[in-house]
């Protein structure tokens, strides 16, 4: 692509990404975004950056990426890690487990900061442009189609910083619930993969087992849901054009962490048109074993049910929770040995055969 001007389809982590490298790298660029801001999508929630899929801490990696960590970006280390029954305890990890960040169009969140730096570095971004594929040639437009769910509720509390999860299909089938507090506000969700139309049910469950854990009082409680999708990906470039973060379908298949995706991506898209270099054999060599890997272990996770549950917990729960991580995340032996039948299933259940999907359920 020797074409200095480059249009940019959506503004989130994996668009911006992509156009502060490139504008830094003295390219034209525009952003042309469908909301009115960036992050609109978001809710001021709370999310949590992986610090375990690779050896670079995550900080670090930004730096390669020539981001700015100037957002809430602060590490955990510790935490509480639950499934039905009240098994587990308390996680302690010599090293980040992850960075907890805030999601939106608000100050401190990575989106403004994003946002930010794209403006610093000379991006051109247009809001409120819904735009088709065709007219850029970066495609950064976020999930399709959604086959995983989340409804939460973002909150006020006098609860000390507190990070807890559960695997409970009671609460959140296939997926988890989360209850992240920091300087006195919180958010909570559940994250599941069927049941749609329950989607506040879980929730309403969800803040009754997490009450049950630590007594908390809700005030100026907003509820929310937001939707993933999980596809599984072949090539990233279509017709010419380079797809990034999750419109390409580069996610995490197990537990759905796709900032460091859409991140990731959107820098090596960059990159790809900087260096005249092939984006799809520059993803395949970052990313590709570990997208395999997590396809590999949501279909591992969702056979064994309870006895996934179990493992993880208690691999987490004693000794060193970062290298359990890390190697889970990096597990060729279940790459090998799943892989095929993971994307045989894949293809039948989530990523050919559309979910029975309303609209109701947003
Ligand atoms: C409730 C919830 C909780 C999550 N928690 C975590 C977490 O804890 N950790 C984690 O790592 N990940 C989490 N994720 C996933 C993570 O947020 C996404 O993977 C990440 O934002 C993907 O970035 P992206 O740039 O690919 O897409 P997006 O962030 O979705 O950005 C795409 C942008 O494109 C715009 N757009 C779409 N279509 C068009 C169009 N036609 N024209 C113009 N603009 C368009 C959208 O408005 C949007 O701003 C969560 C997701 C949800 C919904």
């Amino acid at each position: 692509m020797n074409n200095k001007s480059i249009r940019i389809i959506g503004a989130g982590p994996s668009g911006l990404c992509a156009a502060i490298n490139l504008a830094r790298a003295g390219y034209d660029v525009t952003v042309f975004e469908g909301r009115g801001d960036v992050g609109a999508r978001f809710h001021g929630d709370f999310q949590g950056i992986e610090n375990w899929s690779t050896v670079t801490d995550f900080p670090t990696q930004l730096e390669e990426m020539s981001i700015r960590p100037d957002f809430l970006c602060h590490p955990y280390t510790t935490g509480r890690f639950y499934m039905k029954g009240n098994y587990g305890g308390a996680v302690q990890s010599d090293r980040p487990l992850f960075y907890l960040t805030l999601r939106g169009p608000q100050e401190n969140s990575l989106d403004r900061s994003l946002r930010r730096q794209a403006e610093e570095a000379g991006v051109e971004l247009r809001f409120n442009r819904r735009c088709t594929p065709q007219e850029g040639e970066i495609v950064a437009t976020g999930p399709a189609r959604p086959n995983v769910l989340a409804s939460g509720v973002t909150f006020r509390t006098d609860l000390s910083d507190t990070i807890m999860a559960t695997l409970n299909n009671e609460i959140a089938p296939w997926g988890y619930a989360y209850l992240l507090v920091r300087k006195g506000r919180g958010t909570l969700a559940s994250v599941y993969y069927r049941d749609f139309p329950k989607g506040f049910d879980f929730l309403d469950r969800s803040i009754r087992h997490f009450q049950k854990k630590v007594p908390f009082a809700m005030e100026e409680a907003h509820r929310f849901t937001g939707y993933g999708n999980f596809t599984p990906v072949t090539t990233a470039v279509h017709h010419g054009r380079l797809y990034v973060g999750e419109a390409a379908g580069f996610q995490d298949f197990l537990f759905g962490f796709g900032i460091r995706y859409a991140l990731t991506s959107g820098y090596l898209a960059a990159r790809s048109i900087i260096e005249d270099r092939d984006y799809d054999t520059l993803w395949q060599e970052t990313i590709g074993k570990r997208l395999t890997t997590s396809l590999a272990n949501r279909y591992l996770y969702q056979i064994f049910g309870t006895l996934a549950h179990r493992f993880i917990i208690w691999r987490t729960t004693r000794g060193n929770p970062w290298r359990f991580m890390h190697r889970f995340y990096n597990s060729s032996a279940s790459r090998v040995l799943a892989c095929r039948p993971a994307a045989r299933w894949l293809a039948g259940t989530r990523g050919g055969k559309p979910l029975p999907w309303k609209e109701e359920y947003l």
